[in-house]
């Protein structure tokens, strides 16, 4: 087992992603019935626990890096965009400025207002785009229109699917791929 990889996804009962959680969370909700399915080629592990007296053999839980549970769902359906960070702004554009269409890495990046702060844009999803900093700085406090700097992609509100995808830890190539087909039409990840 990679140590990378033993995050396992949690998923309502109709399928929307709700966390990644340990292992050991997980086997919890296993040894306490609350988990309606599970995803994904095989187990992710095996934890062995106390002798079962009844069935005469040690318990075993087989943790799968896909677990449904049971009960209502605990987020709110309307909240589907996932929550904005910068790590996941980067990775949706692709760690490609918006205005010079370069690529960078991480730590050249920043994310930029489209509608400046000072003129009311705000910091969401749809407002902002990464940029290098010689674009960030020369389009400055300006719409790109007024910069005549037009957006070579266009922002979006990634999908709650997206999302976990969008956090870069690293995934399992079977829960990624649970994940990238659940994307929407028109996802840069997709
Ligand atoms: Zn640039």
């Amino acid at each position: 087992m990679h140590p990378h990889h033993s995050h396992v996804l949690q998923l309502d009962i109709q399928g929307t992603p709700q966390a990644w959680i340990s292992l050991e969370h997980a086997a919890l909700h296993v040894a306490t019935g609350s988990v309606a399915w599970v995803d994904g080629e095989g187990p992710l592990a095996t934890l062995r626990g106390g002798f079962n007296v009844a069935r005469g053999r040690q318990s075993v839980i087989d943790v799968h890096p896909i677990i449904a549970l049971t009960g209502a769902s605990r987020v709110n359906l309307f909240d589907v965009a996932p929550a904005f960070s910068k790590r996941k702004l980067l990775r949706r554009d692709r760690m490609t400025c918006g205005y010079c269409a370069q690529r960078f890495a991480e730590r050249d990046l920043q994310c930029e207002h489209i509608v400046p702060e000072s003129r009311g844009g705000r910091w969401t999803w749809m407002n902002l785009v990464a940029a290098c900093s010689a674009c960030n700085g020369r389009k400055a406090d300006r719409t790109p229109e007024e910069a005549r700097m037009p957006l070579v992609y266009l922002p979006y509100v990634p999908s709650r699917f997206e999302g976990f995808l969008l956090e870069g830890r690293p995934i399992r190539a079977d829960v990624h791929e649970w994940l990238a087909v659940r994307l929407p039409k028109g996802s840069r990840l997709s």
